[in-house]
């Protein structure tokens, strides 16, 4: 379960009726040779359609209305390939409900400079064309990204590419629902919020569902196909002994199995993409659901433990954003830390709850006591995290709007096994160390719960705050602690001026 193959970017190209239809032709012809060098990137995961060169108001705003109304369509490039007086522009950028690109490019790469005459200027002047279509974007406070270079540089398709795939998050967000298996953890603040202004900001529907209503599916699930489970969990995992058939503790495994059936069966009937769960809240369940989480996860879903809806929802959307990249995305909690001087390490990890995306080998599926949840012993999957760059991301309701905070780390193996640890989880190195990495996350009121991200980075982050029109704070290896103090200070005054009177 993942992306939508059916997704498209449409290429829009601006020019007028001034120059003719021969130079129109030609510049037709450019824009179609950009959309083509752009799809054969290899960078940018959709594909990008080009429409016909726009030269007046009245097809300029038809085309950006249709935009918004196409469920297929997840974004929206423009080009000024020539010069478009941008007042054409206004009507229809006023109505554009889809994320924008401004593309600052031109067709030729090199000046010719002994050919050069003015029916080649004429013919290339994106250089002032886009700057009167920046202009308007400005003055209407059009919320987009820009991109300047070359179509043939890999480094402008990546950039592209990273705000396609941010797109594609914003799209999936637009249709998500989220089922919650019982409410919020009881007294617990940071993973509440609310979930009306979610709807309308991000367009995720949140509902609650009696837990029961779950297990009655669960009950529900045949023998036989618990057994074709498990012949998967044998060939996937090291599957510990005591799990295996005929040995004393099997019949968890295959419960295991069963919630794992369930829970699929559910989400699939009702169209969710992400859920939570709550260990106060487990009816008639007779382990906490480990396991299933861990391997739904791994199929794409989102999940927020405790009732944690916004981080169920972050994670299905980066899932979305993710797919097809190396690396892996994860539900994560800070959990403990190392603080030896110069050492400095977070570890991570959760109740069960890590996603086998980001394991560095093959997990073992194990079975341990848990003393939350009052519950039978649940079946999970162990393992360490894979080493290398990633970002931990949380989003948090700060009373009037809501607040993303990212942070860049270096995932590091531990620096002893933990034998006695009966749980997945992950140790990294935050940015720019962890004295400023923490004191910055307490100042910006960051969340408890997060998603740990090796395949994206803060500038799929920062699109996909532009995109949602979300505060965004990001700690990098730039990053001071009296500097993000006055941000956070000016971001408060910024986003309530936003908002209007
Ligand atoms: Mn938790």
């Amino acid at each position: 379960m993942t992306v939508d193959s059916t997704q498209q970017i449409w290429f829009l190209t601006g020019s007028q009726g001034l120059y003719g239809d021969e130079v129109l032709r030609q510049v037709s012809e450019q824009s179609a040779q950009v959309v083509s060098t752009l799809n054969s990137s290899g960078h940018i995961p959709f594909r990008i359609v080009g429409k016909e060169v726009l030269t007046d108001a009245t097809s300029i705003r038809k085309l950006l209305v249709s935009a918004g109304a196409d469920d297929s369509c997840i974004g929206v490039i423009a080009w000024m390939h020539t010069f478009s007086p941008a007042k054409m522009w206004i009507s229809g950028l006023d109505q554009l409900r889809k994320p924008l690109l401004h593309l600052h490019t031109q067709a030729n790469r090199e000046l010719p400079w002994s050919d050069i005459d003015m029916d080649f200027m004429n013919l290339n002047q994106a250089a002032h064309g886009d700057r009167e279509f920046g202009y308007v974007q400005t003055r209407l406070g059009v919320a987009r990204k820009t991109v300047a270079g070359h179509a043939g540089d890999p480094d402008v398709a990546g950039r592209i590419g990273v705000w396609a795939r941010a797109a594609a998050g914003a799209a999936a967000m637009r249709s998500m629902r989220v089922a919650r298996f019982g409410d919020n953890m009881r007294d617990v603040a940071d993973t509440e919020g609310d979930k009306i202004d979610a709807e309308l900001r991000f367009g995720v529907s949140v509902n609650t569902f009696g837990v029961n209503s779950l297990v009655e599916v669960v009950d529900d699930v045949a023998d036989t196909e618990i057994d074709v489970l498990v012949t998967e969990y044998e060939e996937r995992y090291s599957v510990a002994t005591e799990l295996r058939r005929g040995e004393c503790r099997h019949e968890s495994l295959r419960y295991g199995a069963r919630i794992e059936l369930g829970l699929r069966r559910f989400l699939q009937d009702g169209e969710f993409t992400a859920f939570t769960t709550n260990f106060e809240d487990l009816g008639g369940l007779r382990q906490l659901p480990g396991l299933a989480v861990q391997r739904l996860m791994n199929d794409g879903y989102g999940f927020g433990g405790e009732g944690d809806w916004k981080t169920a929802v972050i994670l299905r959307t980066l899932k979305v954003m993710a797919d097809g990249l190396p690396g892996g995305t994860s539900f994560m909690e800070d959990y403990t830390y190392h603080l030896v001087p110069g050492e400095e390490k977070i570890l991570g990890a959760h109740m069960l709850e890590v996603c086998p995306s980001i394991a560095e080998r093959q997990p073992s599926l194990e079975i341990h006591p848990l003393g939350i949840g009052n519950r039978e012993d649940p079946v999970r999957l162990v393992f360490d995290a894979a080493p290398g760059r990633a970002l931990v991301l949380g989003l948090v309701d700060i009373g009037e709007r809501f607040r993303f905070i990212a942070n860049e780390v270096e995932v590091v193996s531990p620096d002893h096994p933990l034998p006695n640890l009966p749980v997945a989880r992950a140790v990294w190195c935050p940015e720019p160390n962890l004295r400023t990495s923490t004191e910055v996350w307490l100042t910006a009121g960051g969340p408890h719960h997060t998603v740990l991200t090796s395949a994206l980075t803060s500038e799929h982050m920062w699109d996909l705050a532009q995109i949602t029109g979300t505060e965004l704070i990001v700690i990098d290896a730039d990053t001071k602690f009296r500097d993000i103090t006055n941000e956070l200070r000016w971001n408060q005054a910024y986003y309530r001026l936003a908002q209007g009177f």
